[in-house]
């Protein structure tokens, strides 16, 4: 055995379901959660003389993500017929590419945490066609097929082995999702299957060019699995080599619920699928011009868009990066930005109180119904000092449980700033009567009590008694004391 160290080589494929409203070859809907065979037609069902007959909708979805991801796309494609028997697969072969993808060659780099990216060259991207799904839960003692998903638009998208760590994958599949999301080519929902990773992993000495014997692993269903199952691969290839075993080509299973893998029965390993030309599709032709139509149209990515938010709003890196974690929270964030005026206001609300409430009511940033007019309504408020801070997040909840605007729910609930020094004043007696061993201690010298009554005032006046007022009257109560510790207000 070499006494070189081991690297790992892992290669992905992933499959990318396209957002059109029907499916490769037919008019059916794509729609998730049908009752299972009711999207189904004799096209994607093989039923004998049904001919298929091509999405366009889906050809330009395809070439969008060819060509964000920088791949030359091909003028003229192939789609091949796929021959493998499978219950879920009625017409006994898959609609595929093979010979002639869409699009080859090119590259896809994510930033790490901390400097230094991950970068991954695109062997191929080609279209194909999903296939049934098989329901082991429906019916007792039996499987069960549904043919909803048979048919539905595919891109597979083939890396070269240029991945090394386990990590390295997940991180590489976070940022490509990202990535679709923006270019909005996919929904991207891992849950229903819109997204989906197999992995093929090898080890081989550190430095040496040429590459061992791999394994693919399979039903990679999260990220996080793709990064336990390729760890527990490279774990158990290693242990192969230590025992001076040689490791064998084959697919493997991964099972999120046991943390283990597992090889596939060989009967469904088979590789022979004689693939061949679909006689009933011409070849897939793209214009030129169209093609450079569609890169004309590419999104600005996630990358760029941050760093033009570092640069044109002067915002840290930090807000940049949370602020442009999807598409429609960077455009949510620009519309703020223009209705508010400052940009680093702006991130503040949409960091803190918007995403908060976003992630507790479980929306989209996209449903959220606070405009980006009526949340710098809300802004304005707080800034001008009509209402605090605090209170500022409170009338945002209620905006939400209402629908009514800032100013509407300042007015109707009495939540304007208390500036009045009367009222004030009450409050704060109020407050020391009914802390009359805390008022004595704080007389007695112990001013760091002082924070604790104004809390308590605020808390007495709801969050509407002015901070500033409020600490310099209870100073004045304790006899004048207006140095030491800063209010906590
Ligand atoms: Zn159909």
């Amino acid at each position: 055995m070499s006494e070189r160290a081991l690297e790992s080589v892992i290669g992905l494929e992933v499959h990318v379901q396209l957002r059109t409203r029907q499916k490769l070859f037919c008019a059916d809907s794509t729609q998730f959660g049908a009752d299972p065979n009711t999207h189904v037609c004799p096209v994607c069902l093989g039923l004998p003389g049904a001919l298929p007959v091509l999405n366009e909708e889906a050809v330009e979805l395809a070439v969008r993500t060819s060509l964000s991801l920088g791949c030359r796309v091909h003028p003229v494609s192939v789609f091949a017929r796929k021959n493998y028997f499978y219950p879920d697969l009625p017409k006994g072969y898959q609609i595929s590419q093979f010979e002639r993808p869409l699009a080859t060659d090119g590259r896809f780099a994510v930033e790490r945490e901390g400097g230094g990216e991950v970068s991954v060259r695109i062997r191929r991207l080609h279209m194909e066609e999903d296939a049934g799904k098989s329901l082991h839960d429906r019916v007792e003692g039996a499987t069960a097929v549904d043919l909803n998903r048979t048919g539905v638009p595919l891109v597979e998208i083939v890396t070269e082995p240029d991945l090394r760590e386990p990590a390295d994958a997940r991180l590489f599949l976070q940022g490509l999702k990202r990535h679709l999301e923006y270019l909005d080519v996919s929904d991207c929902n891992m849950e229903e299957g819109s997204l989906r990773v197999d992995a093929n992993v090898s080890l081989r000495p550190r430095g040496e060019a040429s590459l061992s014997t791999k394994t693919e692993l399979k039903n990679l269903n999260t990220f996080s699995g793709v990064e336990k199952a390729l760890t527990r691969e490279i774990e158990r290839q290693r242990g192969l080599r230590d025992a001076g075993e040689l490791v064998q080509h084959q697919t493997l299973l991964w099972d999120a619920g046991r943390s283990e893998i597992r090889p596939m029965r060989t009967k469904e390993e088979s590789h022979d699928y004689r693939y061949f030309p679909d006689p009933d599709l011409p070849p897939v032709v793209v214009a030129e011009s169209r093609i450079e139509e569609l890169r004309s149209e590419l999104p600005e990515f996630p990358r760029a868009r941050r760093q033009r938010f570092i640069e044109q709003y002067a915002l840290p890196d930090y807000d940049a990066g949370v602020v442009t974690a999807s598409r429609g929270l960077a455009d949510y964030f620009e519309e703020v930005v223009d209705s508010v005026g400052d940009p680093k206001v702006a991130s503040n609300w949409v960091m803190g109180p918007v995403l908060q409430e976003v992630n507790e009511r479980g929306l989209g940033i996209v449903d959220f119904p606070v405009g980006a007019t009526a949340l710098a309504e809300l802004v304005q408020l707080v800034e001008e000092g009509t209402i605090s801070h605090r209170v500022g997040r409170e009338v945002l909840h209620r905006m939400l449980d209402s629908g009514r605007t800032a100013s509407r729910v300042v007015e109707e609930e009495g939540l304007a700033q208390v500036r009045d020094s009367s009222a004030l004043e009450g409050w704060v007696l109020e407050v020391l009567e009914a802390h009359p061993e805390e008022a004595d201690r704080c007389r007695g010298g112990e001013h760091r009590l002082i924070g604790f009554f104004v809390g308590q005032v605020m808390r007495h006046s709801r969050g509407k008694a002015d901070p500033k007022e409020v600490n310099r009257m209870v100073r004045a109560a304790f006899g004048g004391e207006t140095d030491g510790s800063p209010s906590e207000a």
